[in-house]
């Protein structure tokens, strides 16, 4: 049996090695990282909330209710900020109730737990977020993943192996190493066709996507299709935790079955404040004004680097991956970047699959045009020497 060390050792070896490096003040479009001023071009915090005055200000007036929440949400944790975020986050998402979990990966592992179990049916994109897969998992329902937005094969599955018990329909709203979107009518129309439950991840798409930021239902026009709106309130939203918005009957279900909502302690007050600032931001002018920034940034950035000949992998939002594919070229060319003054993150398995190493872009509202196209030059000044374009 080979030791930790060895263990370790052998991914230095194969470039899948991983640390982590250390910011110092606070997340923007520029960051301090080990003593020098760098381009942050890997962040989620796509709309530049996380630094955003409101909500800096909305955590001030959340520690008037101190600290820590001090339990579970069903024993004495459940806290007048975690009553009034789930109001906010139901009538955002225009659902009967919603729910908030600690993480998104909480919000996975429980709620698809929960809802399915032994000689239940799960429907997963190939390329869903790791924690529904580790939530279909723990949920020891029989597990049936279809090709990367294969409408096709989702209802082969759905037609052979749909079994006689519940039925899961989960995907990805974005998918996060990729930036492409889920065919969220044509899932839904299977969904009824085959009396699925339709459960959506809008970890990336939630306050960025959409007309008034809904998501990626919103765009796709199926709002109202969704039995299960997943969300994150720590990418776009610039704070912390996450959410399922559902019916009255589904949420009280999670409540009573999700083993991640039930024995965890619950969000503090000073992080349930700035998410719910975060939500009247997105619903005012200036949200609707930085997701119109960051789209016109999103367009100029893509624009450059397919100009320069990369190949962005399909990419539809502010998430633009750079295929490079092996692993040890991949975290050359981010290393070169950061050199140049990029902070650029390169993607390895087991995030991607071996030979789709990727140096993935995110683009936020708030970077400045000039920043983007400077950095989409250095790009491929970089990738031009490495032999990527
Ligand atoms: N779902 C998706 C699609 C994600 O990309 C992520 C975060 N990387 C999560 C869930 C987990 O969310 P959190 O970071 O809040 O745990």
């Amino acid at each position: 049996m080979p030791t930790f060390a060895e263990e370790l050792d052998k991914l230095r070896e194969e470039g899948l090695y991983r640390s982590m490096r250390v910011i110092s003040g606070a997340q923007g479009s520029h960051v301090e990282l080990e003593g020098r001023r760098v381009l942050m071009l890997c962040s989620n915090n796509y709309l530049g909330l996380a630094d955003h005055q409101a909500l800096r200000s909305a955590a001030v007036m959340g520690v008037a209710f101190g600290v820590g929440s001090g339990a579970s949400r069903l024993v004495s944790g459940t806290m007048e900020l975690h009553a009034r975020l789930e109001e906010r986050i139901a009538r955002f998402k225009g659902t009967e109730r919603a729910l908030v979990f600690n993480s998104g990966y909480a919000a996975n592992t429980g709620i698809i737990s929960a809802l399915v179990g032994r000689g239940d049916a799960i429907f997963s994109d190939k390329l869903n977020h790791a924690s529904i897969v580790d939530g279909a998992l723990l949920s020891r329902a029989n597990f049936h993943r279809f090709g990367h937005r294969d409408v096709a094969a989702l209802e082969r599955l759905l037609e052979e192996k749909g079994g006689s018990g519940r039925r899961l329909i989960v995907t990805d709203g974005v998918f996060s190493m990729d930036g492409d979107i889920a065919p969220l009518k044509e899932m839904a129309r299977l969904a009824r066709r085959y009396d699925a439950l339709l459960m959506v991840d809008d970890a990336h798409g939630t306050g960025v996507l959409g007309a008034t930021g809904r998501g990626t239902a919103e765009l796709l026009g199926v709002m109202d299709d969704i039995d299960i709106h997943m969300g994150t309130l720590g990418k776009g939203l610039g704070s912390f935790g996450a959410y399922a918005a559902a019916s009255e009957t589904i949420c009280d279900y999670l409540v009573n079955k999700a083993r991640s909502f039930i024995f965890s302690t619950s969000m503090p007050p000073a992080v349930l404040a700035p998410s719910i600032a975060a939500l009247d931001l997105v619903d005012s002018a200036e949200g609707k004004g930085l997701r119109d920034r960051l789209a016109a940034n999103v367009a100029l950035f893509k624009e450059r680097l397919a100009g320069a000949g990369f190949d962005t992998m399909g990419s539809e939002t502010q998430i633009v991956p750079i295929f490079v594919g092996p692993a040890d070229a991949t975290m050359r060319f981010s290393q070169e970047l950061l050199e140049e003054g990029i902070f650029l993150q390169g993607i390895r398995p087991p995030t991607v699959p071996a030979g789709s190493c990727r140096l993935r872009c995110t683009i936020m509202a708030t970077h400045e045009a000039a920043d983007l196209e400077a950095a989409a030059d250095t790009i491929a000044h970089v990738g031009k020497k490495l032999g990527v374009i």
